[in-house]
């Protein structure tokens, strides 16, 4: 045993040595400790092999293989996570009639384009909340090869609604083509076809659950937040999920919508858009996360003013729904309900989810939190605080860093300078490499 134990600490001792040869070091002016909601200053990030090393005191000299990125004029932070992403698509008023114009491939390699902007945005690792045509699993499988540049991606697929749903594919289709999706396609009514749609997402590679449990904005539906699950088919779908290790976000306007989801154990509700008191409190018993996604609501009221940007049936609901949420993330931060940072890129122009960092301080959030939403809070929310969520000893080396003090002037976030992802750079001094 003692020979075993010998023989690990001598192997452990050489892999050090291998990584002090030819390691990274930033020079961090400012660098953020996420968990701590902390500022350090003058420190040195050591990274070896895609992972944090050890974060040193003051700027050590580099040993004559290292390599040094000067980020002392900086303020450096773990990687941005955003959890409400759409890679596959992005709105525009043509995005109705595309969907009987366009195929898997046309949407994947629009999906190519928005990856790569979300990543050189700051944003190292997303949940993707609901794809078409099973691209962004796709687009995962791409990224983690190093096939094209993106962020980490944690995929829910298609979204699981009921039929005539939010996320049910056939509505506003004529009757001629609406058929019957079924929990296959992701459309489903009842229990056995709760189970069967989650089983068929774990088939297809998805790596969590999204579900609908109300009516939503963009949907060709009347209703932007009346409940659209039974309570049992909610639990149903949270049963298999874990079966199969996967959690459940959901997707909700209204509030009986958002008791039954978080009565039956979901892990985050997105929008959130008209909780009260009695969900509130029920959102602080369960733990349950809440994703606000501020800057989707703000973009969808903006267009609902532009004449024929959405059909006519979206217009009443965005116009309704749209200003509400950042009043809504106000109450909730303020009652102290768990919030992750999420924005649903894709309703706006992908590569402008740190907007969203501006419009949580606008209602009321200290930067310092903003921040630790996105980083700290998010990789709480994936189950990942051992890989990502700071920059700790061990941790995966996602790094971003804008030059001065976001902390003082928000705005700079839309600014992102450096990003590294597991070790590699994708930017620096502001440009893409
Ligand atoms: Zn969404």
């Amino acid at each position: 045993m003692i020979r075993i134990l010998q023989r690990l600490g001598f192997a452990a001792g050489l892999a050090v040595a291998a990584h002090a040869s030819a390691d990274t070091l930033i020079h961090a002016g400012k660098l953020i400790d996420t968990e701590e909601g902390t500022v350090l200053t003058e420190q040195t990030l050591r990274i070896a092999n895609g992972l944090v090393v050890k974060l040193e005191s003051g700027y050590t000299q580099a040993g004559p293989a290292d390599q040094v990125i000067d980020l002392r004029a900086h303020t450096v932070m773990p990687g941005f996570m955003d959890m409400h992403t759409h890679l596959s698509d992005q709105m525009n008023p043509k995005a109705y009639s595309e969907g009987f114009q366009l195929n898997a491939a046309d949407y994947a390699y629009r999906s190519v384009g928005f990856a790569e902007k979300t990543l050189l945005a700051g944003f190292t690792t997303v949940r993707d909340l609901g794809d078409t045509d099973r691209v962004t699993v796709s687009l995962r499988n791409a990224i983690k090869q190093g096939i094209i540049t993106g962020p980490r991606i944690y995929t829910a697929g298609k979204s699981i609604a009921t039929t005539g749903g939010h996320a049910d594919p056939t509505n506003g289709h004529s009757h001629k083509l609406m058929g019957h999706p079924g929990p296959k396609e992701g459309v489903i009514n009842g229990i056995a076809d709760a189970r069967e749609a989650v089983r068929q997402r774990y088939k297809e590679g998805s790596d969590l659950i999204k579900i609908t449990a109300t009516g939503g904005v963009l949907s060709m539906a009347k209703n932007g937040q009346n409940p659209q699950f039974f309570e049992d088919e909610v639990e149903a779908i949270v049963k298999t999920a874990k079966d199969y290790g996967m959690t459940v976000a959901v997707h909700a306007h209204g509030a009986e919508g958002m008791k039954r989801a978080i009565r039956a154990g979901v892990d985050s509700i997105e929008h959130g858009t008209y909780m009260d008191r009695e969900t509130i409190k029920l959102f602080k018993k369960h733990g349950t996360w809440y994703v606000p996604t501020i800057s989707a609501g703000k973009f969808v009221a903006d267009k609902a003013a532009i004449d024929g940007y959405f059909p006519p049936v979206v217009v009443p609901k965005a116009k309704a729904i749209g200003p509400q949420i950042q009043g809504t993330f106000a109450k909730a931060y303020k009652a102290g309900v768990k919030i992750a940072f999420g924005t649903d890129a894709g309703v706006f122009p992908h590569g402008e989810n740190a907007k969203e960092f501006g419009y949580m301080v606008e209602a009321g959030m200290p930067p310092m939190a903003a921040i630790q939403s996105a980083t700290w809070s998010t990789a709480q929310l994936l189950g990942i605080t051992d890989e990502a969520g700071s920059l700790s000893p061990g941790k995966w080396a996602d790094v971003v860093a804008v030059k001065g003090d976001p902390l003082k002037d928000i705005a700079l976030l839309q600014n992102i300078d450096f990003v590294m992802k597991s070790g590699i750079v994708y930017k620096q001094g502001g440009k893409a490499r």
